[in-house]
Parts: structure tokens; sequence; C-alpha cells
């Protein structure tokens, strides 16, 4: 966890950050529990049905899973429905918290047959850790060294047929022999303003908010195309309509509680103004790498690549070059600033070959 996250009010913590805090976690009560009160992803959700039920039918484990795309999009959310809907227990852990080799032995030899382990960060996977995960993965046995020097010996174990269900931000930084070991591989796509309305209406009954469809549209504008950005600003929304004892929140009620937390009408906060700034102002739009942009931010380049960029992206308002990130003419306009030439040829560029829609080009 980075310094951001620690919690949801101090520090550097951003409103609109799609990363989970330790109260997202806490706030289990929003997430739907079955595949059919999964809003959105409609493709994906109606392929992974298929997939379940084949499963079930058969009373045989999944195939591997792997979910990749930005954070808070409900990569989490869809495993624990993959097990929920598969009948069977579901243990959870994460790339960086498995450092050894054992750590992940105990793991698989603690499931029964047909569970779902979930990994969240997979990516973050170290190396021996991965080599012991493919045999797991691939003929359900491990492959463990017990001892060293010339006692050492090798010792295999069969283990229950399991599913392996994996989350990754960024499946560019998974090894290919990883990657390919996943039969299902399924990208998450940002959600679009009906789909984040209908999930915001679904949070405020859940929570007994008297929330207008105006007051969700209004919030789902500014939710960056994500659930968990969508959860929190309406909990946000909540507190201040609480606090003024209105009854009912409508649009100008989420409007002016959603500025004062200085989360404007696109859904950019600070934090992404001083990112567009500063290409605009110290870097002259760009291109500039994003070890560079991280330095200048005194950001981790994990959080500029993985949390900020890929909304920004999607909306147009950077593109990504070889040598580095640019500003599009749009920024400039949205900024206030006149904008350059070439800045104009990246938004032609970009209408033309469609890029810009998917957020998860920043991938890798
Ligand atoms: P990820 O694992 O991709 O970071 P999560 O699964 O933790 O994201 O989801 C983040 C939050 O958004 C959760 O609180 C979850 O309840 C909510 N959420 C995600 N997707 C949906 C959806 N399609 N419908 C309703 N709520 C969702």
């Amino acid at each position: 966890m980075t310094d951001h996250q620690n919690n949801e009010f101090g520090g550097k913590e951003r409103l609109i950050d799609s990363v989970a805090t330790d109260i997202d976690r806490q706030d289990t009560s929003l997430r739907p529990v079955a595949l059919s009160e999964f809003i959105g992803q409609q493709q994906l959700r109606d392929n992974l049905k298929v997939f379940v039920d084949a499963a079930r039918g058969r009373q045989e484990s999944m195939d591997h899973v792997l979910f990749h795309g930005p954070p808070g999009l409900g990569k989490t959310t869809l495993a624990q429905i993959v097990a929920r809907e598969l009948g069977v227990s579901f243990k959870m852990t994460s790339g960086p918290s498995i450092a050894k080799a054992g750590d992940l032995a105990a793991l698989l030899t603690n499931l029964q047959p047909r569970d779902v382990l979930f990994i969240d960060e997979i990516h973050r996977l170290s190396p021996v850790v991965e080599e012991i995960l493919y045999p797991a993965m691939e003929d359900f046995q491990l492959d463990l060294i017990i001892g060293e020097g010339p006692a050492a010996r090798s010792l295999r174990i069969d283990l229950a047929p399991f599913t392996l269900v994996a989350a990754t931000t960024r499946s560019g930084l998974m090894t290919t022999p990883l990657r390919e070991r996943f039969g299902i591989p399924m990208r998450l796509q940002f959600y679009n303003n009906e789909e984040l309305c209908q999930i915001i209406m679904r949070a405020a009954k859940l929570m007994s908010l008297d929330l207008t469809t105006d007051g969700a549209e209004e919030i789902a504008r500014r939710s960056r195309g994500t659930p968990r950005v969508a959860g929190r600003l309406l909990r946000r929304v909540r507190d201040f309509a609480g606090v003024a004892g209105a009854t009912e929140v409508d649009a100008s009620a989420a409007d002016s509680a959603l500025n004062r937390l200085e989360v404007d009408n696109r859904g950019l906060d600070t934090m992404d103004r001083r990112y567009l700034r500063c290409i605009a102002e110290n870097y002259g739009g760009g291109p500039v790498g994003a070890e560079t942009l991280a330095a200048a931010l005194s950001e981790q380049r994990d959080v500029i690549e993985e949390v900020i960029e890929p909304y920004l992206l999607q909306q147009g308002l950077i593109g990504r070059t070889p040598r580095g990130r640019v500003l599009s003419a749009s920024s400039y306009a949205y900024l206030g600033l006149s904008a350059p030439k070439s800045s104009e040829q990246l938004d032609i560029l970009n209408e033309n070959s469609g890029k810009i829609r998917d957020g998860n080009k920043l991938d890798g």
C-alpha cells in the first residue's frame, strides 16, 4: 500500500483515487454478490456466465481466469462472484504478500477441490513464487525443494483441482509464461455514465438515501468511469446532505458537495490538474517520461501510471508516444491555455485511430 492510500481523508489521500483504501475494503455492503446483480461489462459477464455454468454442470474446477484493467472497476468483486456462483470457497491473497515459495505452498495445499484462489496484483509476484505456480496451475502439482546443498531433495505434492482467479492493473508487466497459463483472460473497461448511474442508484437504495436520477447523473459524470470512485463520491455527498439536513439529494445538492470537494464536472481533481499543468508549463506539452513526471510531482511512478493516467488517456486529455506523455489540444482548452500545433495533431490522430477510447492502453 502506498502512502497516499493510508486513509480516506488525511495526508495526500485523493477522494477520486480509484485504488482501494482500508475504508473501501471494509465497506463491503455495496458489493454485488451475483452476476445478475453486477452492472455493466456486459460481454465479459455473458461469457463468464457460460464458463461458470459449464464448470458447475461438469462439477469440475473452472479454467484459470485473469481480470485486467484499471483499479476500482470490479475485478475483486467479480472474483468473489465467480466463487459464489460456482458454490465453492473463496481464498484471497495478493502478489506482494506472498513472500516465499512456502507461503504459496501453504495456501495451495489448504484448498478444497474446485475452490477459488484469488491473487490480486499478480504482476507483483516474485519469480521464485511464480515458478511454483506454473505446475500448480497446469497439473495441480507442487514441486518443492526441501533442504539445501547436497542434502536437498525435491518433493512432489498433488493438489486439489482449483481455479486461480487473478487480477492485475498492469498485464504488460506479467511474464508471458504466466499470462499464457490463464485460459480465460478478461479485460474490464471503464463504465459509461448510464451504467454508473445505475450503480449509484443501487448503492443509494442500499444506503437508504433518497437520491434523484439527476443527482445520480451528476455523481456519475464525476466518477471517472469507475464504480469505486462513484461509491466514494456518493458517501461524501450523503455526508454533506446529512449535515445540511436535506431529505432528498438532487443534482444541485450533489453539485455543491462535489464542488466543495474540488472534483470538477469531468471528474478531475487537484492532482489531475497539477499533472496536466506540469506537462504544459514545465515540459512545453511533452513528450515527457513517466519517471520525470513522477519526480516533478513527488508521486510514485505506479500511482502516475495506474491511477492518474488511464482516465486522462481515456478522456483524450493526454496521449502516449514512444518518447513519453503529450498533452492534447483539448487538454489545453481544459486548462484555459492556448495549444501548440502539435497537440491539435495529436487530437486528430487520436480521433482517427479511436485509440483514446481505451483506458487500458497504458497497460505495460
Ligand atoms: P478492483 O478489484 O477492480 O480494484 P473492486 O472489485 O474492489 O475493484 O470494486 C470496487 C468497488 O466498486 C467495490 O466497492 C464494488 O462494490 C464496486 N463495484 C465494482 N463494480 C461494480 C459493479 N459493476 N456494480 C456495482 N458495484 C461495483
